[in-house]
């Protein structure tokens, strides 16, 4: 038997989730059984947990869309036991059994080997948050962004995805403006390597026009909704707007002036189906940018019992940085 954090919907269609022992005969079929050392939190866990959003539609589920930890035992010839490993996405954890446990089996397609530089610990500190970041500044890039072209806006800062992009823009050496509804995280932007905040109220003060002075060359945002909007109003000419998330909303209202106008371009996204082979460049570009030292102070260790809170505080918008989550009892 294992720790668990089960999620399950009461007769009244209410969804609760309770740590409580599971048997490893009630794993789903895979085959690689992995050890979970640590494992994340992301905004689409706190839906997740919430029963919001139609993440997860069979019950009883264990959440988690990320985790780390080391193969126990493997039928694939990629993976051996004592190996360590990194899950995101492939839809684990909304329509399979995920990371909130002690253990998970998984198809080894789904899994990437951890880059030597990084533990699980560090490799759940960027998680699908860091795959993310670095999979849009990889397409930023491949379109032709460097630092000589101008500023660049991350939305959404003080968040998982926001603050790390933050920091490997920075490390790129682009001079990085960052967004943030919450300005007492100024200080921790700066030390990531921000060089202007601008207040999110700020930035959604629309000015009713269609395009507005030109300031960035591009954006990386994980918010949608109105910042998207306004965003693209003022990306400079040529430049790309990556659009990852939604944690201000779905929908966005706009005009095509923006591309039809100035040459810009709307990049989605996606981290949960990309192929293996961009899935290991990503993780081993991470390995190298990624400064976890420096990160610390954006890292908060929780455990599973903790989940259901967190997971309310996060569609809050009051998580900064990243939570990961240790599933071994207090
Ligand atoms: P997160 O840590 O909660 O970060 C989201 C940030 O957005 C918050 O910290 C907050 O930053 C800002 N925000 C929250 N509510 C807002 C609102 N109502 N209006 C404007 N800004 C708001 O979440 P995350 O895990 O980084 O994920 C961020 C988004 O990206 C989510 O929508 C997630 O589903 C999506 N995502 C997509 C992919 C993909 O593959 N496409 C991968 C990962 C994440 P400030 O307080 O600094 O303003």
């Amino acid at each position: 038997v294992f720790r668990a954090l089960v999620t399950d919907r009461n007769a009244a269609g209410e969804i609760a989730s309770s740590v409580q022992s599971v048997d490893e005969s009630a794993l789903p079929a895979g085959n690689v059984l992995v050890a979970v050392e640590w494992a994340g939190l992301n905004y689409k866990d706190g839906l997740a947990l919430a029963g919001k959003g139609n993440i997860v539609r069979a019950f009883p589920h264990v959440a988690g869309i990320d985790f780390a930890g080391r193969v126990v035992e493997s039928r694939n010839y990629r993976y051996h036991p004592g190996q360590s490993v990194i899950l995101t996405g492939w839809r684990v954890g909304e329509t399979r059994w995920g990371g909130y446990a002690e253990r998970a089996r998984v198809d080894a397609e789904w899994l990437v080997p951890m880059p030597r530089r990084l533990s699980a610990r560090t490799s759940m500190m960027l998680g699908t948050a860091g795959l993310t970041a670095m999979l849009a500044i990889n397409r930023l890039k491949e379109d032709g962004l460097t630092p000589a072209r101008g500023d660049v806006l991350v939305t959404g800062a003080s968040g998982g995805v926001g603050s790390i992009a933050v920091m490997l823009l920075a490390r790129l050496g682009h001079r990085v403006v960052a967004v943030t509804g919450r300005p007492e995280q100024a200080e921790h932007l700066t030390r990531l390597g921000a060089s202007e905040i601008i207040d999110r109220k700020q930035l959604l003060e629309a000015s009713g026009k269609g395009l507005d002075t030109e300031r960035w060359a591009a954006a990386i945002d994980p918010v949608g909704g109105e910042v998207l909007s306004q965003v693209l109003k003022k990306i400079r000419y040529g430049g790309a707007v990556a659009s990852i998330g939604l944690a201000g909303g779905a929908n966005f209202d706009g005009s095509v002036l923006p591309f039809i106008l100035r040459n810009v371009t709307l990049f989605g996204i996606d981290s949960v189906m990309q192929p293996y082979e961009a899935r290991v460049a990503a993780w081993e570009r991470l390995s190298t940018l990624f400064v976890p030292g420096a990160y610390e102070p954006m890292v908060s260790e929780k455990h599973l019992e903790d989940l259901p809170r967190e997971a309310a505080a996060i569609l809050r918008g009051e998580v900064a940085g990243r939570i990961i989550v240790n599933p071994k009892a207090p």
